[in-house]
């Protein structure tokens, strides 16, 4: 079983429409895989058609979302699955945060042209399409001016990464009321690359035994943007809270470098992602 449990579509940062998503998921082998773009469900749909229009038991689909947090100032991302995306209260929530990141895009945008990066809202907003606005959009813009050579080179102090010259906050939602949220939903949480320094800051170990308490299912471990050392320390951790632990992809299509199935997660933790969920079920 070949299992890939974060994936991004052009319903947020990836470039990758969700059927050519689903398409990519079966070129690469897979058997399943979550599509789990930022603060959004809305490539679900199209997700789900793609994968009940192939033969019957080529690829399951696991549907989530990513979301984002905040903690102590420090950004981070709780991936939740299989809850019920009509389930008011984190409906309202997710809704929230997409709202923010126009007003947040914009003002990203007017920074960017102060320092003198002759890009524009219009020009993001081609970018995004209709997915949920990120930072990745903007990085694109930077690519296509010409200001920096790769959406990554565009995640420096210069320009957006944390704390960097044209980047700006969005509404983050605090992540003990995330798990619970996505509980409430019946869904599963799973913190998203809780050790990928070079993001920015990441949380202390106090937060990840918080969000433990709180209701937190599993932990992702293999990705990209983790060391061994971070793994082994992740995974000890996750044995010591009784989370699962995950692996994933983390694609985004053509705007970052990692393929699909790159990293992968193991069955025994894929199912007990599958029995602690009831807000829905995976299709196909
Ligand atoms: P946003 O959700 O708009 O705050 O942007 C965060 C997104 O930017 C993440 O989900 C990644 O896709 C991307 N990102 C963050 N840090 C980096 C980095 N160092 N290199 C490349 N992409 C990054
Ligand atoms: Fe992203
Ligand atoms: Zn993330
Ligand atoms: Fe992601």
């Amino acid at each position: 079983m070949r299992i890939d449990l974060h994936a991004h579509s052009n319903a947020s940062d990836g470039t990758d429409s969700p059927a050519e998503l689903v398409a990519a998921a079966v070129a690469a082998g897979l058997d399943v895989v979550a599509l789990t773009d930022h603060d959004t469900v809305a490539g679900q749909a199209e997700a789900a058609a793609a994968v009940r229009a192939l033969p019957p038991g080529t690829l399951t689909l696991v549907p989530g979302a990513e979301l984002s947090c905040r903690v102590d100032g420090i950004s981070m991302h709780l991936l939740a699955y299989l809850f019920d995306p009509a389930e008011p209260a984190f409906a309202e929530e997710r809704e929230l945060v997409r709202t923010d990141r126009f007003r947040r895009g914009r003002a990203v945008v007017e920074r960017c042209r102060e320092l003198g990066a002759p890009i524009s809202w219009e020009q993001v907003r081609r970018i995004a399409g209709s997915g949920s606005v990120g930072r990745p959009h903007i990085a694109s813009a930077l690519v296509e001016a010409g200001v920096v050579a790769t959406v990554s080179d565009a995640f420096t102090a210069d320009w957006l990464a944390n704390g960097g010259r044209a980047d700006v906050p969005k509404h983050e939602t605090d992540p003990i009321t995330a798990v619970k949220l996505v509980r409430a939903a019946g869904g599963v949480p799973v913190f998203a690359h809780p050790g990928a320094v070079k993001r920015g800051r990441t949380v202390s170990e106090q937060v990840i035994r918080d969000l433990a308490a709180a209701g937190l299912g599993g932990l992702e471990v293999d990705h990209v943007d983790h060391d061994e050392e971070t793994r082994a320390a992740l995974r000890g951790l996750a044995a010591e809270l009784g989370l699962f632990t995950t692996g994933s992809s983390d694609y985004h299509g053509s705007r970052k470098t990692v393929g699909l199935g790159a990293f992968t997660t193991a069955p025994d933790a894929y199912q007990q992602l599958l029995d602690q969920a009831t807000g829905d079920r995976p299709v196909g």
